[in-house]
C-alpha cells in the first residue's frame, strides 16, 4: 500500500479544497485547490460509482446509481450500497493506519538526519 498526503505544487500546503462539478450526461469531476494559495492543484475524474460519500446512507447511493445510469434490481443496488459501505469503511481504517505509521516513520527520520 502507498499513502500518499496531496500537496499543494506552489505552497506545500496540504490544506485542500475539493470541489464537486456535475454536468449531465458527463462523469463527475473533482477540482482540487490550495486553500492557503487558490492555485489549482489537481483535477479527478469519477468513474461510473466510483464516488462514495460516507454517512450519507441509501438514498444518496441511490441517486449516484441514477446518475451513472446503471439499471439493476432494487435488492442487487440494496447489497451494493452494504457493500460498498463496509468496504470502504475498513478500507479507510486501513488508509489512516498507514498514514500514522508513515508519520511515525518520517518524524523519526528527520530526528535522525544529520545534513
Ligand atoms: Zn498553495
Amino acid at each position: 500500500m502507498v499513502i500518499h498526503i496531496q500537496k499543494c505544487q506552489n505552497c506545500g500546503s496540504t490544506n485542500l479544497k475539493n470541489i464537486i462539478f456535475r454536468e449531465s450526461g458527463e462523469p463527475d469531476r473533482i477540482y482540487a485547490q490550495c486553500h492557503d494559495c487558490q492555485e489549482f492543484v489537481a483535477s479527478y475524474v469519477i468513474s461510473p460509482l466510483g464516488y462514495y460519500h460516507n454517512g450519507k446512507g441509501y438514498e444518496s447511493f441511490l441517486r449516484g446509481i441514477h446518475r451513472s445510469g446503471e439499471f439493476m434490481s432494487g435488492r442487487n443496488i440494496k447489497k451494493l450500497f452494504l457493500d460498498r459501505r463496509d468496504g470502504e469503511e475498513r478500507a479507510f481504517t486501513k488508509v489512516i493506519e498507514e498514514l500514522k505509521n508513515k508519520e511515525k516513520k518520517s518524524s523519526k527520520n528527520a530526528n535522525n538526519k544529520r545534513d
